[in-house]
């Protein structure tokens, strides 16, 4: 019996990885079925209907094949979003260009540029490591900010970017956020982002220019290797399920994320 369990598990779609889009897509396509069989005057076909249902989506994290196609629009459509399924919301996309001669915000490769040059980020290789004071004053900052509340965050928030942007903090469905509220629209900032690139940018503040350092904080995310919330050991995962729906032949996106927190820090492209 454990031995047959373990034929029809499938652990890439359950446990950490279960995808709750697909899970709550398949409950919902599954309810219908039984409660339409029922209708019927079928009430035990609908049973039986109703226990492989459940056991296949506990087991397996979907009942239905194809889900990960047709699951992101039904979730789409529900009022809650379950998960946050693309690259976290970054201080970045509040847009905010200060300091600059031009008054844009620097591209993505300008700020890896004046890092560079800076000293924080150093070439090895093909690869880029952190200067390793930079990375102590990083962590350090990390925990000073990890201890405040969200309100103490929000107001961390609110002193580093421009009086146009309003910061403030946010709970629902048992995940916190920094909400950015500015020019550039609403930007929602995880507890752990939050508290990722606000201490990068104070970290920095003797390194680079003010423009860099807010805009710093999703590249150097990438190199995080302790989670900015807990300073556990962060882990590389893989995800294909729905909401990243990866084309046939092509493999899905990398994800940096700490398995205690269950956050995600980053998603390599
Ligand atoms: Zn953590």
């Amino acid at each position: 019996m454990a031995d047959l369990l373990e034929r029809i598990r499938r652990p890439e779609y359950t446990g950490n990885d279960r995808c709750w889009p697909c899970t709550i897509a398949n409950g919902a396509v599954l309810a219908l079925v039984a409660g339409g069989l029922v209708l019927l005057g079928r009430r035990a076909t609908a049973a039986v209907v109703t226990a492989v249902g459940v056991a296949a989506i506990g087991l397996r994290g979907y009942l239905l094949p194809y889900t990960p196609r047709f699951a992101p629009r039904l979730v789409a459509a529900l009022p809650v979003d379950p998960i946050d399924r693309d690259e976290p919301d970054s201080l970045s996309d509040a847009e905010v260009p200060v300091g600059t001669a031009d008054g844009d915000a620097p591209t993505g490769d300008e700020v890896v540029a004046a890092l560079l040059e800076a000293g924080v980020v150093v070439p090895r290789g093909e690869e880029f490591l952190l200067e390793e004071s930079f990375r102590a004053d990083w962590r350090r900052e990390m925990q000073a900010l990890a201890g405040r509340n969200l309100e103490g965050l929000a107001a961390v928030a609110d002193d580093l970017t421009p009086p146009a942007v309003e910061a403030r903090p946010r709970r629902d469905w048992g995940r916190s956020s920094v909400v950015l509220d500015g020019p550039a629209g609403l930007v929602s900032l995880s507890e752990a982002v939050a508290v990722a690139e606000l201490a990068a940018a104070r970290a920095l503040e003797s390194r680079v220019d003010e423009s860099v350092r807010l805009a710093a904080g999703r590249p150097l995310r990438s190199l995080l290797e302790r989670c900015p919330l807990c300073d556990g050991e962060l882990a590389v995962t893989q995800s294909a399920c729905c909401g990243e729906v990866t084309p046939i032949g092509e493999t899905p996106p990398e994800k940096l994320v700490c398995p205690d927190c269950d956050v995600r820090l980053f998603t390599y492209e």
